[in-house]
């Protein structure tokens, strides 16, 4: 959870939230962080760093977490969301035609809560941002219905996932302070998955000790050097090279797209069973680091 800004590996957590104003409900904020209990905390001024000046006004605090969509390969894709989605009234991510603002420099994502919203779905629907296998969790009621109506129907592809933490009793009580408990399980929900997915992934590097093949070109895979891909699935003991994983997909779900692009998801080739690109490429970077440091030492 210490990464800067200009960290190569794939984020974690990394993400581009909105914050609602819990007093102002037509009064939002949109910003990115690797650590969003902790900014949304610096938000409502419980933490005197960090320089949230925007959402210092007065009257508008507490302000809640609404939206949070993460998954980025890079912190610099992150922060180019937040960026269109800030200034959605003049980012070249949306096309002129499709943007949802009123033309005033002043209200650059949209006024109302259909046209942040409608502006979220338009960039994971951009060209840009499409196809890096973000995932949208949404914590509270009003905004998730605000995206089911989708009141400008606005499409997005069908791999976007979306995670519903909706908690009425959260709702229903008068927050104090923002929405903190629910930013944070969320968070210890994110890590312990990827915890456990790599924990996974050492063991079956542990039980596969003597010999490393790719089950994909049965080439000897070294754990050191190059960046392997373990199947997500956990009765599934799959390894491959990454590179020779991506050719799989890209084999099996040929694109008329001019650039090469990264494949988003694809099937494990010895349990049929989807897994996710950057989700398998994250975890193949952190077992990397890991057997640098030999800290999976095949030590009985
Ligand atoms: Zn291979
Ligand atoms: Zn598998």
């Amino acid at each position: 959870m210490t990464q800067s800004k200009h960290d190569s590996r794939m984020p974690l957590l990394y993400g581009v939230y909105l914050l609602r104003s819990l007093t102002k409900q037509n009064s939002f904020y949109i910003g990115s962080t690797p650590n969003p209990y902790r900014r949304l905390r610096q938000h409502n001024g419980e933490l005197s760093q960090g320089g949230a000046w925007r959402t210092k006004k007065k009257g508008y605090r507490p302000w809640r977490m609404v939206i949070y969509v993460h998954g980025f390969p890079s912190n610099i894709s992150a922060l180019q969301f937040e960026h269109a989605w800030q200034h959605a009234y003049r980012t070249r991510h949306i096309p002129v035609e499709k943007r949802r603002h009123n033309g005033k420099k002043n209200t650059g994502s949209g006024t109302t809560v259909h046209e942040k919203v409608a502006n979220c779905r338009l960039l994971l629907g951009s060209g840009s941002f499409s196809r890096l296998g973000l995932k949208v969790t949404i914590f509270n009621r009003d905004i998730y219905d605000v995206w089911l109506t989708n009141k400008f129907q606005i499409d997005i592809p069908d791999y976007i996932l979306l995670e519903i933490r909706v908690d009425d009793a959260i709702d229903q009580r008068l927050i104090e302070g923002g929405n903190y408990e629910q930013v944070k399980s969320f968070m210890s929900d994110i890590q312990k998955m990827e915890e456990q997915y790599t924990d996974e992934s050492i063991e079956t590097l542990k039980q596969q000790q003597e010999q490393h093949l790719c089950c994909i070109c049965e080439m000897p895979l070294d754990v050191e050097s190059d960046v392997i891909c373990f199947c997500f699935h956990k009765e599934c003991t799959a390894i491959y090279h990454c590179a020779c994983w991506s050719k799989l997909i890209m084999l099996e779900n040929p694109t008329q797209e001019m650039a090469p692009v990264l494949p988003i998801r694809g099937k494990c080739c010895q349990c049929g069973k989807v897994n996710f690109w950057n989700m398998v490429v994250r975890n193949a970077q952190t077992v990397k680091e890991r057997c640098r440091k030999k800290d999976y030492l095949f030590t009985a």
